[in-house]
């Protein structure tokens, strides 16, 4: 059921405030209330209310409540007046209602545009102009200084003043032996001779065993109690209005819930003896000259030849900083141009790339991997 509450108005004449909304003239001078906007007195417009804080506020009884219209008050053209919707006439000048050319709402309206479009038209303080970049402008300088950045980091570095003081070959050869192992395994491979096999577990299935019964909580909405809000109906009063207020209630529904049981697989696992090339020794050669040679092995009558590998490298002393020195490796081919006691020119990238031999117009002759 809704209420009506007494409305208050402020007198814009005298500035009397608080004059109740069932008087239609000023208590304090007397004058008939025209610009105004009702309220009630300690409620914010759109505040909800709980029941017991609706029934503080001043409530019309019946029969005062059937004294006034459902409608809006309207304003006389003449005297600017409010007059109730039961009247034909204006009650402060006699002008009649059909002159009329505003209600209550609507002058109310009015006013509040009229208020925005002055707020609008007032000179707003200078906004203190921020100097901002532009995006594209940031995005450009980024650019130029990543750009700048990589021609910098691809850019090279030269060194000359090196003689190379030494040259070093190592090729080395690997030995494998033939080596029995005890192993097992689910296949038995090619070559193995079976020592035994027994059935193990492979591995574990999950398989549905049965279901349980579990109860899972759910929420639902649910009505709690009503809360009001109080609507202006132009006339002096308000009316209250109901809000349903719900709350959150929480109940629990069974579900069935698999259960599953690990089951284990099982499989013959196979158990042998494997022969397997392992290696087991390396042999090497090495000198300071232009005679790499693969050494000679000798070999046991378990044991074969395994992989094989070679390095070439060159140490080379910087002449303008004595004890300076580098080790490189190249290809057996560069390295067989190289002599010791030659001058050199290596050339290598600031991006930590591979050196190079190079001419002196920075011409790549020779690639490097430097080791110290
Ligand atoms: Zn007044
Ligand atoms: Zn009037």
């Amino acid at each position: 059921m809704s209420k009506l509450v007494m409305g208050y108005w402020d007198c814009p004449f005298c500035g009397a405030k608080g004059n109740r909304g069932d008087v239609v003239n000023c208590p304090s001078c007397g004058r008939a209330r025209g610009d105004v906007q009702f309220y009630v007195k300690d409620y914010q417009e759109g505040e909800n209310l709980r029941e017991e804080e609706l029934n503080q506020f001043e409530q019309l009884d019946e029969e005062k409540a059937q004294s006034f219209s459902k409608n809006p008050d309207w304003y006389c053209s003449f005297c600017n007046s409010l007059n109730s919707d039961n009247a034909e006439f204006c009650g402060n000048c006699g002008s009649s209602r059909a002159d009329s050319e505003a209600n209550y709402f609507e002058m109310l309206k009015k006013k509040k545009e009229r208020e925005a479009a002055e707020a609008a038209a007032q000179p707003q303080p200078a906004q203190p102009q921020e100097k901002r970049r532009s995006p594209l402008a940031i995005i450009a300088v980024i650019l130029i200084a990543v750009v700048a950045l990589f021609a910098w980091m691809n850019g090279s570095k030269s060194s000359g003043n090196l003689k190379i003081t030494s040259l070093n070959w190592v090729r080395n050869i690997n030995v494998e032996e033939n080596r029995q192992y005890s192993e097992s395994g689910w296949t038995l491979p090619a070559g193995a001779e079976q020592t035994g096999s027994r059935e193990e577990i492979h591995h574990y299935d999950q398989v549905l065993d049965h279901y349980e019964n579990v109860e899972v909580p759910r929420t639902r909405q649910v009505y709690d109690h009503d809360e009001y809000t109080l609507e202006d109906n132009g006339n002096g009063t308000f009316t209250s209005v109901s809000h349903p207020v719900y709350r959150t209630e929480t109940y629990y529904v069974t579900e069935q819930r698999p259960v599953y049981v690990s089951v284990p697989r099982y499989q013959t696992k196979y158990y042998y003896n494997i022969w397997r090339w392992t290696p087991s020794r390396d042999v090497t050669a090495s000198g300071d000259d232009h005679n790499a040679a693969w050494p000679e092995v000798v070999l046991a009558d378990n044991e074969r030849e395994g992989k094989r590998s070679e390095v070439y490298r060159f140490t080379v002393e910087n002449t303008k900083k004595a004890g300076e020195t580098a080790v490189y490796r190249l290809a057996e081919s560069d390295w067989m141009n190289l002599n010791t006691g030659d001058q050199i020119i290596i050339t290598s990238k600031r991006t930590g790339a591979d050196p190079y031999i190079s001419d002196e117009k920075g011409n790549r002759i020779a690639d490097l991997v430097r080791e110290r």
